[in-house]
């Protein structure tokens, strides 16, 4: 028996997504955030569904050969750069555009022959992890002017570390504000396009959105503001994860349901077995009352998940037969509420799909 779980990827709800980006954001260009495969989606489905999109971004070289392999010739942005001249060759090779973060890239530009490649000038504005501290801006941007390697228009960008709390939404807002500041100040009077935006500031902050957005998890259909989901934006979710039941049973008052016997019936009730697991990527943390659908109604998971299995209170659901469909997330499911459930986001969740899972497109 092959194994009914099944990701499905849906064209058109990316199409839409992109759409009701670039309503929200109308003056700017759309960057795809295509990395860690598409969120889990698949790279090249996501890209080719998303081919109207002004640039990619990925986060290794690796990628931008996937894109151009299928024939996209727009711009692609790899997040971390390069690190050595070797990548530095290969980025050119495949006309990518790179991040630059940190002087030692700096110097390589300063030494490369060939034709120049597009960069992305990083500052760090807060967040702490990647880019040049605001005061070195200025030098780094003299420097990246001058350098053989680098073409001219270098972008200016930043990235938010809590864009997901809106704007008067509460105290942590006032992170965003303060990133905007900085950015503004580092980079004033500087020439060259402006990015800052991601999914959430697109959504929430159009005070930032500059000449590029760079949304990943919005085209997906997924929200990363708490207590939201994709659809009260407009979006729709391009991921229906989805498998069926491979047994239903009668189990009396008081057994004990899964590993470690975590879950006790409170009376004679029916447990479905879905076929789903961690080793598909479904969270082995979500506890039980984690959200399920079962033919399309509410149901919930109980016991601990196993690699293979999860067990399903079917009390309300007299009708469930073995063989019925079981949604883990999709359309009627968001994912952002499974996840909330699991103690994480949504993204975590469509980035652990293992391979053994049927990718289909519909
Ligand atoms: C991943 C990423 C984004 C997209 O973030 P979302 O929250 O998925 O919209 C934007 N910019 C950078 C630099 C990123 O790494």
């Amino acid at each position: 028996m092959s194994r009914p779980v099944t990701a499905t990827i849906h064209a058109d709800a990316l199409r839409h997504n992109l759409a009701s980006v670039r309503t929200h954001a109308p003056s700017s260009r759309v960057m795809a955030m295509v990395k860690a495969d598409g969120y889990g989606h698949g790279l090249e489905t996501v890209a080719s569904a998303l081919r109207t999109a002004d640039a990619f971004g990925v986060a290794a070289i690796a990628d931008v050969r996937r894109i151009r392999a299928i024939g996209l010739e727009q711009p692609v942005l790899v997040l971390s750069g390069f690190d050595s001249p070797e990548d530095l060759e290969q980025l050119r090779a495949l006309r990518a555009d790179s991040i630059v973060h940190h002087p030692a890239q700096l110097d390589m530009l300063e030494q490369a022959d060939g034709e120049p490649i597009g960069c992305w000038l990083k500052v760090d504005t807060g967040m702490h992890r990647l880019g040049f501290a605001p005061a070195q801006v200025r030098q780094a941007h003299a420097r990246l002017s001058a350098a053989r390697g680098a073409a001219g228009d270098i972008v200016l960008m930043s990235h938010f570390a809590s864009s997901d709390e809106f704007e008067g939404a509460s105290a942590n807002s006032r992170q965003t504000r303060d990133q905007l500041q900085v950015f503004a100040e580092a980079t004033a009077g500087l020439p060259g396009p402006r990015s800052l935006a991601n999914s959430a500031a697109v959504l929430g902050w159009p005070g930032s959105h500059g000449d590029w957005v760079r949304p990943g998890g919005a085209l997906y259909g997924m929200s990363v503001v708490a207590g939201k989901t994709g659809a009260d934006f407009g979006l729709r979710p391009a991921m229906t994860f989805a498998t069926r039941l491979l047994a239903v049973n009668r189990i009396r008052r008081g057994e004990r349901v899964g590993y470690s016997a975590t879950w006790e019936t409170p009376e004679d009730m029916a447990i479905g077995v879905a076929a789903v697991g961690y080793g598909d990527g479904y969270p082995r943390l979500a506890p039980a009352g984690t959200p399920v659908l079962v033919n399309g109604a509410p149901a919930q998971v109980v016991g601990r998940v196993s690699m293979d299995l999860v067990t399903i209170d079917l009390r309300g659901h007299p009708d469930a037969r073995a063989g019925d469909p079981v949604l883990l997330w999709g359309e009627g499911l968001p994912v952002e509420r499974v996840a909330a459930a699991a103690g994480t986001i949504g993204y975590d969740l469509t980035c652990s799909i293992t391979r053994r899972v049927d990718f289909l497109q519909g």
